[in-house]
């Protein structure tokens, strides 16, 4: 089936739900569609992105939202550039002191770095603590890594305080120091001993810093590590272990031996777009103001044959500005503040997209009464609202209103953005951050499916969304 074929079918679909309904069919349309294998997990500046953004503008178009007028927009598109990576080939096996060779499992046992470099080896190890190389703190002493693929901890140490000269941990950090000491690739491991050590996930937050094309970067999962290390005497939760109590470096050359090859291809400044689109006010007054509903559109993308479906990372959130903007559009009295839809690009990589926004508001800023930013809403059983702390107001509203309704909305909540709302939060634009509870099980693995979503949640958030809009 062509594209637009499919489009119109879906458009037809949903826009012919009349009733003035939260449609789970509808929303569930959307999510198959941004979860699909095509779009290849609308990472933003590649093809994938751009179908999903394509479909969302034709379903502006239908509902005939309006159009708003700003220096940084054409049509309903506000364009900004983005580093960009496109992963076509991976592959990774461990080499044994006893010659075994064992083939790692892309997605499960391994994922590249989102901004992987390209490069191909069979080559020694060795294992550099935080791949720090501070002066009263050098990972690197004593250990030769020319030629070798290096392995971190993907993170600082537990007893680095900030402000001692550790710095935030970045990707982009680690690789550089890893690079200036002659490694050729680097493997990030979690922490063993953490409570949750986190497994290999897809990510584009490297943090700032210059991309090196030729450094495969890798998280591999704990296990495989401890088998790059088998024959030291040192697995990985002994290193973690000791460096934790005696608080300096422990580094060691490994016994095994690592193959990989990675194909990226790495665009500094692809193309990529927020959509926004309005419907306007009833009242001729209040419409002068607006209340923003927005979500991030783009996911962490591909890695070879692997898709990151981002069903509800942010699949979710995405349909729901969708359907918010169907009810909304179709509703016989409108809100009487004009309502702004806004799906942002390249969250992932790190807020990019809002905070082009915030940077280039096409409104001003006075007249923003509030923002609902919704960031994985379909997965668990209970809704949960941020920055609750930062606006009692807005969060006082919602839950009355959740009372009256499915009363899924927990007491927690907390204070100072979060997400794409933070850019927002940071220019005194009030606003919450809508999720829900636990949703952070899957987040960027391949198991991010739509099998893995609460259609009965993510319908009564969706619902709680429009019984507040509908009442502003
Ligand atoms: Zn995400």
């Amino acid at each position: 089936m062509k594209k637009t074929q499919l489009f119109l079918l879906l458009l037809g679909m949903s826009l012919s739900i009349k009733a003035q309904m939260v449609s789970i069919d509808s929303l569930m349309k959307h999510v198959d569609l941004f979860s699909s294998d095509n779009l290849k997990g609308r990472l933003a500046g590649t093809h994938g992105y751009e179908v999903a953004a394509d479909y969302c503008v034709a379903y502006f178009e239908q509902l005939g939202l309006k159009k708003l007028k700003h220096a940084s927009i054409d049509d309903y598109n506000q364009s900004f550039k983005v580093e960009s990576n496109e992963i076509s080939e991976c592959s990774v096996s461990v080499i044994n002191p006893d010659g075994k060779k064992y083939s790692l499992k892309l997605g499960k046992d391994f994922v590249c770095r989102g901004f992987t470099g390209s490069g191909s080896g069979l080559v020694d190890l060795a294992f550099c603590g935080y791949g720090q190389n501070k002066e009263d703190y050098n990972d690197y002493r004593g250990v030769d890594i020319a030629g070798k693929a290096v392995i971190l901890f993907k993170s600082n140490p537990p007893f680095s305080a900030p402000d001692s000269g550790w710095g935030e941990f970045s990707i982009r950090r680690q690789v550089a120091v890893a690079k200036e000491k002659g490694a050729v690739a680097v493997i990030f491991v979690s922490r063993p001993n953490l409570a949750n050590p986190q497994k290999p996930i897809g990510s584009t937050s490297h943090g700032e810093g210059v991309h090196h094309a030729d450094m495969p970067q890798f998280q591999i999962d704990i296990p495989w590590v401890d088998s790059l290390l088998s024959g030291t005497r040192y697995p990985l939760e002994r290193l973690d272990r000791l460096t934790e109590n005696l608080k300096m470096p422990f580094s060691l050359s490994a016994k095994s031996k690592i193959e990989y090859k990675v194909s990226a291809h790495y665009s500094p400044a692809a193309d990529t777009r927020n959509l926004l689109a309005y419907v306007e006010g009833s009242d001729p007054v209040l419409k002068d103001e607006f209340v923003i509903v927005s979500a991030h559109l783009d996911h962490v993308g591909s890695q070879g044959n692997l898709v990151f479906p981002g069903a509800n990372d942010n699949a979710s959130g995405s349909s729901a500005v969708l359907e918010l903007a169907r009810l909304i559009s179709t509703a016989e009295k409108k809100p009487a503040r004009s309502i702004l839809f806004v799906l942002f690009s390249a969250e992932e990589k790190g807020l990019d997209g809002s905070t082009f926004m915030a940077q280039n508001l096409p409104l001003k800023k006075e007249k923003i009464v509030a923002m609902y930013n919704m960031d994985c809403i379909a997965f668990g059983d209970s809704i949960q609202i941020g920055n609750g702390l930062s606006n009692p107001n807005l969060w006082n509203k919602m839950k009355e209103i959740d009372k009256k309704n499915a009363n899924l909305m927990t007491d927690r909540t907390w204070g100072g953005g979060g997400a794409d709302l933070t850019p927002f939060h940071q220019i005194g634009i009030p606003g919450l951050y809508v999720a829900t509870t636990y949703s952070y099980t899957h987040l960027h693995l391949p198991t991010d499916t739509r099998q893995s979503l609460n259609t009965k949640t993510y319908k009564e958030v969706v619902n709680l969304l429009y019984q507040t809009l509908i009442k502003d």
